[in-house]
């Protein structure tokens, strides 16, 4: 029998929404959340009905899998207003595959499209007062799965929990940042989760990160883990390398989540004329290009900060700072500023990414 998902949603408003005491101007990133979020739970080998409810905690029994064996995966993107108020997602669908992927990958269930679009949609419509006009806002969109099923045994669960959640969002990071290129830790090894957008991605790499931050660096550009000679991503970012006028990013792999930022802006760079190359990339390579002067960008890549500017990296106790190039000189800029035109519709979008 063929369910019609959409007409069995539950929603539940409400009293008073508390969107006029949040500031809008001062927006930390994921810190705060819109009224309601969805919520629907897997049991007796189905998904069950979704409910969209007031934004509130969730109970789970404290041996819940989640808790001890780390069976949680997420997606984040987002959806932006247009100047007539029209909401607009960029690329949802896939989100929807890699969230599928990431499913596997954690030996939980396939969700699918009608409740992760359709939920989605019909959760972003209570909540479109809260996604604002102009470049850079937008509305963060975060869907998480956890396994929910009691009992420290350490096998696959049998119950889940998925999860849309909304913030606000302007830009993830402000400014340049500097970062270090990963001698020792990794964060994905071959045969692992890399290419999953698994929680305990980050986790592991929350230690080696402190380490940098200690050292006066910003976030830590991963290598692989078997020779630390090649570039792969950042933390939440995938990284693209400018020598002399042509861009360079690494392959990605079953260590390198495959990035939706990424993948545009290759498409959107090779569509506006700029050289760009998919292979992988050596420290070697950046070190050289950087004591040679060639090396003129390097930036990162993602839908929370769609992209931001590294000014320098540290290497084998080595720093190396990248030239002060004037903004229109910035490959970097120009595509970030593509990009978002593309994503608020405040361009065409010859692509049609935007849904
Ligand atoms: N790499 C990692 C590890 C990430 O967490 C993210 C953010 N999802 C990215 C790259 C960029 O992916 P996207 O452009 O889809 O946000």
């Amino acid at each position: 029998m063929e369910v019609d998902v959409m007409s069995n949603i539950s929603i539940t408003t409400v009293d008073k929404s508390k969107i006029d005491s949040f500031d809008f101007e001062n927006v930390k990133f994921g810190a705060k959340f819109t009224d309601h979020m969805l919520v629907c739970e897997y049991k007796n080998n189905a998904w069950q009905q979704m409910e969209i409810k007031p934004y509130s905690a969730i109970e789970l029994d404290p041996s819940a899998r989640v808790f001890h064996y780390g069976q949680a995966i997420f997606e984040g993107m987002k959806a932006y207003k247009d100047d007539n108020d029209d909401v607009w997602l960029f690329r949802p669908d896939q989100n929807f595959e890699r969230f599928n992927k990431s499913a596997v990958r954690l030996a939980m269930p396939e969700i699918d499209e009608e409740r992760f679009i359709g939920g989605l949609k019909a959760l972003i419509d209570l909540e479109r007062a809260w996604v604002r006009k102009g470049q850079g806002n937008s509305l963060y969109i975060r869907p998480f799965m956890i396994a929910t099923e009691s009992g420290v045994i350490a096998s696959p669960s049998n119950e889940f929990l998925f999860c849309i959640l909304l913030s606000p969002a302007k830009s993830y990071y402000s400014g340049k940042i500097k970062v270090q290129i990963a001698e020792h830790f990794s964060r994905a090894a071959n045969g692992g989760i890399g290419a999953a957008k698994a929680a305990g991605n980050y986790s592991a790499q929350f230690y080696p990160t402190k380490l940098a931050q200690e050292a006066g660096f910003n976030q830590v550009i991963w290598t692989d883990s078997a020779t630390h000679t090649k570039l792969e991503e950042a933390g939440t970012m995938n990284v693209f390398f400018r020598i002399k006028d042509t861009l360079y990013t690494a392959p990605t792999s079953e260590r390198i989540l495959d990035g939706v930022t990424r993948k545009s802006l290759i498409e959107l760079a090779k569509s506006e004329g700029y050289q760009v190359e998919v292979r992988p990339v050596l420290v070697e390579e950046i070190t050289k290009a950087a004591a040679d002067g060639t090396l003129k960008e390097i930036f990162g890549a993602g839908t929370a900060a769609v992209i931001n500017q590294i000014e320098g990296f540290s290497y084998k106790e080595q720093y190396y700072q990248l030239p002060e190039l004037k903004d229109e000189e910035c490959f970097a800029l120009d595509l970030k500023n593509k990009l978002t035109r593309i994503q608020n519709k405040l361009a065409n979008d010859p692509f049609e990414w935007t849904v």
